[in-house]
């Protein structure tokens, strides 16, 4: 309790799912939280709501993370409120389900846009701010499909996999400024992503997977706060896979 009082964060799609899980487990270590959403308001002000009932502080604020205007206007928000940035969670982030013989255009460019520029775009508008400040964590969300590939996700596991390589070129250009940036591979957990998936390949995956179940978002956000807090300092540009086992 209390490993990151006074520290400011930002999660990405902060609403819902994991990212909900890691907006309530930063906020429960006495950090400030911007809860960004992008369709889910209510889901985001639930979030906030719980913060604020348990003694915190936090404020949502709605952007679209694959536009850079929509970012730097939240960031500028953030700032202005709470006067730092500590912490960016880029866990927003959609996944559009096709075999490459027929994703079109639009659904590869989607999902590109939103997990992997997403990336830059909070990135770079919140890094600007750790700069100035010589220290921050940035963690981004990727996944064991950026890993291990997923037939079907080409478009997903490219976007995941830029991820990991924009976390280890960032974790070199910002360790000079006492910034970090890492990645967490996620496998199975269990949200409205999973939820949406075929029962069949839910099996196949359950099959391969020493632990034998899915994950919680909670067990997510467990190592979210390990990272980035001062148990971690000595760590940067890695990739930590949650996963059961799944991705050995
Ligand atoms: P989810 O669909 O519940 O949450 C995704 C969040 O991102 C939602 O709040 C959504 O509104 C938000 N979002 C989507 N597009 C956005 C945009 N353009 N701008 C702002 N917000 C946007 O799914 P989740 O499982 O909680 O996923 C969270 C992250 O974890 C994602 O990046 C996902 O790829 C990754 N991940 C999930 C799993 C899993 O099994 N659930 C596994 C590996 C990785």
């Amino acid at each position: 309790m209390g490993l990151l009082k006074e520290k400011v964060a930002l999660v990405t799609g902060g609403g819902r799912g994991i990212g909900r899980a890691i907006s309530l487990a930063l906020a429960r270590e006495g950090a400030k939280v911007c809860v960004n959403y992008l369709h889910s308001q209510d889901a985001a002000e639930e979030v906030v709501k719980r913060i604020k009932e348990k003694g915190g502080e936090a404020i949502s604020h709605k952007a679209d993370v694959s536009k850079l205007e929509e970012v730097n206007r939240m960031v500028e928000e953030i700032n202005k409120r709470f006067g730092r940035i500590d912490i960016l969670i880029n866990n927003a982030g959609l996944n559009i389900d096709k075999y490459l013989m027929i994703m079109n255009e639009e659904e590869w460019d989607k999902v590109i846009d939103v997990n992997l520029k997403g990336t830059f775009n909070c990135s770079k508008a919140v890094s600007r701010v750790m700069i100035g400040q010589r220290s921050g964590n940035i963690v981004n969300i990727s996944s064991v499909s950026a890993i291990s590939g997923t037939a079907g996700q080409t478009n997903y596991s490219a976007a995941k996999g830029g991820m990991i390589s924009f976390t280890k070129s960032l974790a070199r250009e910002l360790a000079p400024f006492g910034i970090r940036v890492n990645a967490l591979a996620p496998g199975l957990i269990d949200t409205e992503m999973v939820k949406k998936m075929p029962k069949e390949m839910l099996d196949r995956i359950l099959k391969i997977t020493p632990l034998k179940r899915v994950g919680t978002p909670e067990e997510v956000a467990k190592v979210v706060i390990f990272l980035v807090s001062e148990e971690a300092d000595y760590i940067t540009g890695q990739v930590i896979r949650i996963d059961g086992g799944l991705a050995m």
